[in-house]
């Protein structure tokens, strides 16, 4: 391919909403062209790159037996109304009517959809396990579209579905995939910490995330070195147990005007966070609870709809938190007769002389301790481990990362079989509902995350298997006689069977070799002087210093060893 006939718009400046490193330089290198906040334009460069991690990641889904479909986009609106979802995908979800007032969605998500044409197929054990997947749109109304194709509106994904005949069936189809994932992204180049995640109603270690590690991902991971690695979603600790030896001192009403967050109270009281039962009230779905934790902990918002069985959780305003207490909000505890549902964490129980608020307005009691002043009925564990938090599995010290979710592996168990009815016979003819998985990956994502893992001062250093081109052919003639030489080259590499940028360009050296460096390709090959004068052709990685001279006859050998 010829860079003059190419389109590789690259920049020297950095577009000023793109605050990461892939985002910077997949718009600098000429990948990728914003449209609207949250959706993206493929220029050929970076849809040369994308196809590539779509390559593998067919092959690997071919290779573990999965089954590609191509699905539409548009889902009717009847399809989720079926699984019950068409109430609670929320507002991330695009809906649109046709001209005749149907109802569709713009898919988020495929369970459905695949769960439907799947049980019009199905009909018998015979007929099972099948995994059936697709990389086709997704589309999602995010709050917050940010850090170019990380998180956008628009994007590719790979979504794959099981469906097995039993749990046994579903666990070798989960590992099928968990295998496969492994594979792809070890291909891409991408070095990822797979963790436990959190799985909603399946419990136990149904669940993991593809993770890489970097500063600009959103999700925290605690690890330890036994080998435990969670999503701070799900990730447990162990607890330290009860607070010190002192004896319980006497309940006590303190007045504490004014004085309302857990930073005022430490100051008003001068002892540590870990004493204070902060008492926060919820509504999950619909109807108030409180949630008591100690005052040096974030409650885990996942974990406490988890412990609740609620599908809805949000903060009750500050008129619930009034009728509730009688008191405003910053006083709520579970101490003075409360009559809603109360869920304390694992820790409250083991503090001593805690202090709470008295459900009056500037009141706190000071003393305070469980079994006595109250009773921890229904105990869960509801904050979120933090960097030296104790591991669960073996106790030492757990470090915190940051991270960039590029796929999900999940057991879905039976939500979309049992409300949507799939069901097919067994071998003794009764029948039998299907259980499932699901397996999804983004695909843009997982191309920023390799940007993000691969690049220096200079730019992208593409991983071979993800690189636009296998060469980067920087030709450096001027007068007719010499471009001829060039193209003579060019030419070569061509018939050798390599994939080559060709820059022949009007430009100066260094103008060229800086969009060599930007734009990443593994080898770079120039033509230019020494090849006039002395018939040298010079080959260099992207990656390293050294320049290797290799004359015409020995050129295509010597570009296959660096590209190796
Ligand atoms: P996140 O927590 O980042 O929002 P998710 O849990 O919503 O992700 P899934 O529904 O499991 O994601 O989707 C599967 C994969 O699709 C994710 O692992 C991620 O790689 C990708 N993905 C999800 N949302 C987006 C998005 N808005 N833009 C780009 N890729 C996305
Ligand atoms: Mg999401």
């Amino acid at each position: 391919m010829k860079l003059s006939r190419y389109m590789v718009p690259t920049l020297k400046e950095v577009p000023s909403d793109a605050v990461v490193t892939s985002h910077r330089l997949m718009i600098r290198a000429g990948l990728i062209r914003k449209e609207s906040a949250g959706m993206y334009a493929y220029l050929p460069l970076g849809f040369r790159v994308l196809r590539k991690i779509m390559d593998i990641v067919r092959e690997e889904m071919d290779r573990a037996g999965a089954l590609e479909f191509l699905m539409p986009e548009m889902t009717s609106a009847d399809l989720w109304k079926e699984s019950g979802r068409w109430d609670t995908m929320g507002p991330e979800m695009f809906r649109i009517k046709d001209r005749n007032g149907q109802e569709y969605a713009l898919a988020p998500t495929h369970e459905e959809a695949m769960t439907n044409v799947v049980r019009q197929i199905v009909a018998s054990y015979r007929d099972l396990p099948v995994t059936v997947y697709q990389m086709n749109t997704k589309f999602r109304d995010e709050i917050r579209p940010r850090f170019g194709v990380i998180r956008s509106k628009e994007f590719i994904m790979k979504d794959a579905y099981s469906f097995d005949m039993n749990e046994k069936g579903l666990e070798e189809s989960y590992q099928a995939m968990r295998k496969a994932y492994r594979r792809i992204f070890e291909r891409c180049g991408l070095e990822t910490i797979p963790v436990e995640a959190d799985t909603g109603s399946m419990g136990g270690s149904n669940s993991e995330e593809f993770m890489v590690a970097s500063e600009v991902g959103e999700e925290y991971l605690l690890l330890c070195g036994c080998g435990y690695r969670a999503n701070q979603e799900k990730a447990e600790y162990r607890r330290t147990g009860r607070q010190g030896n002192e004896p319980q001192a006497d309940i006590k009403k303190v007045p504490t005007p004014d004085v309302k967050t857990i930073d005022d109270l430490v100051a008003f009281f001068k002892c540590g966070a870990d004493k204070f039962l902060k008492s926060i009230i919820y509504l999950a779905d619909g109807k108030p609870v409180m949630a008591v934790v100690t005052g040096d902990r974030e409650i885990n918002e996942l974990k406490l709809k988890r412990a609740l069985g609620a599908t809805d959780l949000e903060l009750a305003p500050d008129t619930v938190v009034m009728d509730v207490t009688k008191a405003p909000v910053g006083f709520a505890g579970p101490v003075s007769d409360i009559k809603i549902p109360v869920v304390y964490d694992l820790s409250v129980a083991d503090v001593v002389n805690g202090i709470t608020g008295a459900n009056e307005k500037d009141m706190h009691f000071t003393g305070v301790n469980s079994g006595r002043d109250f009773t921890v009925k229904n105990e869960a564990d509801i904050t979120s481990a933090v960097e030296g938090d104790m591991c669960p599995k073996c106790g030492a010290a757990m470090s915190v990362k940051k991270g960039i979710e590029v796929g999900h592996i999940f057991k879905l168990g039976y939500k979309y079989t049992k409300s949507m009815n799939v069901t097919v016979l067994d071998e003794k003819g009764k029948t039998v509902t299907p259980i499932m998985g699901c397996y999804g990956i983004g695909v843009n994502r997982t191309m920023a995350a390799i940007v993000e893992q691969h690049y220096d001062e200079r730019g992208i250093m593409w991983p071979r298997s993800v690189a636009p081109f296998d060469v980067h052919m920087v030709g450096l003639g001027k007068s007719p006689e010499e471009i001829a030489r060039v193209e003579e080259i060019y030419d070569l590499l061509v018939e050798g069977g390599i994939d080559v940028l060709y820059d022949d360009r009007q430009a100066s050296p260094g103008f060229k070799f800086a969009d060599a460096d930007l734009i990443g390709i593994p080898v770079r090959v120039t033509v230019g002087k020494t090849y006039f004068s002395g018939g040298e052709i010079e080959v260099k990685s992207r990656g390293g210093s050294e320049i290797l001279k290799s004359a015409k006859e020995n050129l295509v050998k010597l570009v296959r060893e660096t590209m190796k």
